[in-house]
């Protein structure tokens, strides 16, 4: 299903151009416009769902399949060192469209760590009850 006010269904299904890598039935592989660094592409499916948390599964796996062939792609393009596959759910978590996308990000061994996160000290006892608490829900 596409969603009549968001722009990735727009842009996913062909409504508004973009700099495309790769299309098939079920996504479209487009060009960040503000990317992080030079070639980071966006994997979108054609349907809309508005997260990793609200997609299906087969969606899921065919993503992250495409993820691989654009990353081995970006590799021989663009003799990278790294990628970086980024994923945001939610606005506290950076996700500005919502609308399930995978970031897909060239990284270069001379180039600044765009993917960070402080390294806190964690408690033994508070580990297993976190631990314990994720486990009852899954
Ligand atoms: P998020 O922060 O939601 O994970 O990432 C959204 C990404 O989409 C951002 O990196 C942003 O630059 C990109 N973006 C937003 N609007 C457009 C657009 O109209 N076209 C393209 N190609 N990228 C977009
Ligand atoms: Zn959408």
């Amino acid at each position: 299903m596409k969603k009549d006010d968001c722009i990735f269904c727009k842009i996913a299904n062909g409504e508004i151009p973009s700099d495309t890598v790769y299309e098939d039935e079920m996504f479209r592989a487009i060009l960040d416009l503000s990317p992080a660094v030079k070639g980071h592409t966006l994997i979108l499916p054609k349907q809309h769902f508005d997260d990793l948390l609200t997609a299906d599964g087969e969606t899921l796996s065919a993503a992250l399949k495409l993820a691989q062939k654009i990353a081995r792609a970006q590799k021989a393009a663009l003799k990278c060192d790294g990628i970086n596959v980024v994923q945001n759910n939610g606005e506290a978590a950076g996700q500005t469209v919502h609308h399930l996308h995978f970031h897909v990000i060239p990284r270069y061994a001379d180039g600044e760590k765009i993917v960070t996160w402080p390294q806190l000290t964690s408690e033994p006892e508070e580990q297993k009850m976190i631990a314990a608490s994720i486990a009852k829900n899954l």
